[in-house]
């Protein structure tokens, strides 16, 4: 019997864990091997790997700072901003940390203090509520193992096995494919560059710079076929100049967009859902690390606090969460509605003219 099991032990899980791992007896499981550093795993996160500044901010707030080991290179100070339609382009300051995702994962499951047991390469399949505890099973090298818990944690991402089995008739976020290629380049672009193009998809693609390769990533409607549009995207940027390597690797997730608050959900009675699983991601640019994070330290607090209303004290620790989420639902219609963007790029608000060596 254990007081806390969470299923996932990406960066929300990892998070919960790391925080109330001393004071609860804590099982955290993931399909993917994150204990050992050198695997490499069948399941790796498809994700730009970028740390934006609010992730900062809680990792510099947990009193954590980036081991080298985890970095990739450059650092990016710069988002060049291209609007396919309109036919402009813009660059913009930024200050992200640019990691390697496998990596970063990695590290944070090492922090989980050693009274936590975290079981890597095992499934999680379901649970049922047995009088006022949960009965949990997943498989563990093909054997089914069943567990009981006081509280389930969903930190499982944006396909969240959790979520499915609570929120059956809630509503649902938008969920796309995302698609990242990995290039190798000689000489890799100095800069993050998010690419808006209709034909493509109503959310945006991008190119981030990793040591020697490059990544391609767009994010699809699944019924749109996606790798046709993948390909489309790749090829109207060799037009305007981009230059790809060969692929050496390719990888895909879904990725979920809600598109109002109400698609955000908590979870209920004594099984809590955080990060993506309850869709705290960013509409706007699907920054997600910042907010699995503050979700995870959100439920800690929660927890607690408020042992017998868990999911309503998580609410109220979230409000600030749900007021920036406001903030990024009033920002998109200036990224994504193509005649508003025109007006924002070309006003070259909070832009910056580069500079360019005299020949
Ligand atoms: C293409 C793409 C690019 C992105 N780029 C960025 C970026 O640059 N910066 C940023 O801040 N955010 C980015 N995001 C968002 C970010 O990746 C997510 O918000 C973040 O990973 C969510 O963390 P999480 O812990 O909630 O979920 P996840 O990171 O998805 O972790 C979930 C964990 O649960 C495990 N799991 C799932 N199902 C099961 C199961 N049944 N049994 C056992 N284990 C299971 C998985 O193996 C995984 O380890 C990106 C997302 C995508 C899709």
């Amino acid at each position: 019997m254990y007081d806390i099991v969470i299923v996932g032990a990406g960066p929300s899980g990892a998070s919960l864990a790391r925080l109330l791992g001393k004071k609860y007896k804590i099982l955290i499981i993931d399909k993917r091997q994150l204990l050992d550093m050198n695997s490499k795993s069948n399941f790796e996160k498809c994700c730009g790997g970028l740390l934006a500044p609010d992730a900062q901010q809680m990792l510099g707030r947990f009193g954590l700072g980036i081991p080298r080991n985890i970095l990739n290179g450059p650092q990016l100070f710069t988002v060049r901003t291209m609007d396919i339609q309109n036919n402009i382009e813009q660059y913009y300051q930024r200050h992200y940390i640019n990691v390697d995702r496998e990596k970063f994962d990695k590290w944070l499951v090492s922090l989980i203090p050693p009274e936590v047991i975290v079981i890597c390469e095992a499934i999680f399949k379901g649970f049922e509520t047995v009088n006022d505890n949960i009965k949990v099973q997943y498989t563990q090298q093909g054997k089914e193992r069943t567990i009981y818990t006081k509280i389930l944690v969903g930190a499982d991402g944006a396909f969240s096995t959790v979520r499915r089995k609570i929120s059956l008739d809630l509503p649902k976020s938008k969920t796309y494919i995302s698609i990242q290629e990995y290039y190798k380049m000689d000489n890799n672009l100095p800069y993050f560059s998010a690419i808006f193009d209709d034909d493509i998809t109503d959310f945006y693609s991008w190119t981030i710079p990793k040591d020697d390769l490059l990544v391609l990533g767009t994010a699809v409607m699944p019924k749109n076929k996606p790798y046709e549009r993948f390909m489309a995207l790749k090829k109207k940027l060799i037009l305007r100049g981009f230059e790809f390597g060969p692929c050496v690797k390719r990888n895909g997730a879904y990725l979920s967009r809600p598109e109002k608050l109400n698609q955000i959900y908590l979870g209920k009675t004594n099984i809590a859902l955080i990060g993506e699983a309850a869709g705290w991601i960013s509409p706007s640019s699907a920054e997600g690390l910042s907010y699995s994070f503050r979700s995870a330290y959100a439920l800690a607090n929660a927890i607690q606090q408020r042992p017998d209303n868990i999911i309503a004290e998580y609410y109220r620790n979230t409000n600030r969460l749900r007021l920036n989420m406001k903030w990024k639902h009033f920002k998109s219609p200036f990224m994504y509605n193509t005649f508003l963007r025109k007006i924002a790029i070309k006003s070259g608000l909070m832009s910056m003219d580069m500079i360019n060596i005299i020949e």
